[in-house]
């Protein structure tokens, strides 16, 4: 089946256009600058050039609409007829607790992601901005939410309650979530079957480290526990985010030292992590430049990042009670040979033995241990999109509803 993903944001909506059977993408691209002066859509059909349309595009509506246009022009586009796409896969950032799995979305799924904006607004909102669009703009054709936090409500309340007052839980569900959710599951799956064993019977680490970075435990194909939270800021060091930080540091800067809330915030989310260390970037591969140059601060940068990954992967372990593979992904865990080896540099204490040789690859699919590692170690390319749709596809058939055909 053809189904069209979305990953709608405040001002842009990222789309691929997969077929399901075979993860092929058939188009892909990107549409910008939604509601500001001049828009601009991105797309490239299968693996050919990349093609760019400058224009205004006043909001999401118009950009799906123009999407669609693109995906059936005669010249440039990808379809026949807009009858081949079969259904509407929706990254939805924030499901709470009300979202445990994939779900399709008709009235009351929408009423219910409305309430779950407020623990999300930056995202949620955007988000059913791009399933109004596209439920107008395709009438008929099934739409399918996937939520980042689904994967991870499979957790204990040992790993998502907080050791706060009880009402913080019980009343504001202040608790943790977990994000990456997609990508997480979605390694975990391919872990396995690079492995050749079933996921159900495998204790696994899996490493997202990207600009977003969160670590995952995932025990019998479930999540156990995760590094991000309640918001999108804890956990390990991130590119711009601190990550886990004592609280009394901020109520101090806030108390004593002049800051206000919002600077804080502002803070915390974008001026710290590798950028804030390194006083060079937020990009892994500016602040290992800039060690190898010599540059004390990005060597230090560079060591906090991977003590807090290898922290994590430790703890887990202890958590799942056994460790079985580590698996990397994202643009730092696909690419950076380098932060892996760091990483995995004090793991042998768990059995994990990284093959140095093996480690040198990037972007592909590989196993990296050394042969008389007990742990696998693998490198794993993740792929959102493929896992959005072949969920969408997974809920439609349980709902003996198989998706629009031509
Ligand atoms: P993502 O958010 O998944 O796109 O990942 C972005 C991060 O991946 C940035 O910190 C990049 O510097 C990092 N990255 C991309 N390519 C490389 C590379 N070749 N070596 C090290 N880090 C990389």
């Amino acid at each position: 089946m053809k189904i069209l993903v979305i990953n709608s944001g405040s001002s842009s909506i990222k789309f691929r256009l997969v077929e399901s059977s075979s993860g092929e993408a058939i188009a892909s691209g990107l549409l910008e600058r939604i509601g500001l002066e001049q828009g601009r859509m991105e797309y490239r059909v299968r693996n050919g050039d990349k093609n760019v349309i400058e224009k205004p595009i006043p909001n999401h509506r118009t950009g799906l609409e123009m999407l669609l246009e693109m995906l059936v022009d005669p010249a440039a586009g990808a379809l026949a007829s807009l009858g081949e796409i079969g259904a509407v896969g929706h990254r939805v950032v924030h499901g709470g607790e009300k979202f445990t799995d994939s779900v399709a979305i008709g009235p009351e799924v929408i009423a219910k992601l409305e309430e779950c904006s407020a623990m999300a607004p930056l995202h949620n909102p955007p988000n059913l901005l791009g399933i109004r669009a596209s439920m107008d703009a395709l009438p008929g054709v099934p739409n399918v939410a996937v939520f980042d936090t689904a994967f991870h409500q499979t957790m204990p309340p040992v790993a998502y309650v907080y050791p706060l007052p009880w009402s913080v839980y019980e009343e504001k569900r202040m608790r943790r979530y977990g994000f990456h959710g997609t990508s997480h599951q979605y390694v975990a799956m391919q872990t396995a079957r690079i492995l050749g064993r079933p996921l159900e019977d495998l204790c696994l680490v899996v490493c997202h480290l990207g600009n977003g970075s969160s670590i995952t435990a995932v025990k019998d194909g479930r999540s156990v526990d995760t590094s991000l939270g309640y918001g999108t800021m804890c956990g390990v060091m991130m590119g711009t985010r601190s990550g886990d930080v004592d609280p009394a540091i901020l109520l101090d800067l806030i108390e004593n030292h002049g800051m206000t809330v919002s600077e804080v915030k502002d803070m915390v989310y974008k001026r710290s992590g590798l950028l804030g260390v390194s006083g060079v970037s937020s990009d892994m591969r500016d602040v290992e430049a800039a060690a190898a140059a010599g540059n004390e601060r990005a060597a230090l940068a560079l060591d906090l990042f991977a003590d807090k990954v290898r922290k994590h992967i430790g703890a887990y372990a202890v958590t799942m009670g056994r460790l079985d593979a580590i698996a990397f992904t994202a643009g730092i865990g696909e690419n950076g040979p380098e932060m892996r080896g760091m990483i995995c540099r004090g793991l042998e204490v768990l059995g994990a033995r990284i093959d140095p040789e093996a480690n040198r690859v990037r972007g592909v699919e590989k196993v990296i241990s050394a042969k008389d590692s007990r742990v696998s170690i693998l490198v794993v390319p993740t792929n959102e999109e493929l896992m959005i749709a072949r969920e969408t596809e997974r809920v439609l058939s349980k709902e003996g509803k198989p998706g629009a055909r031509p």
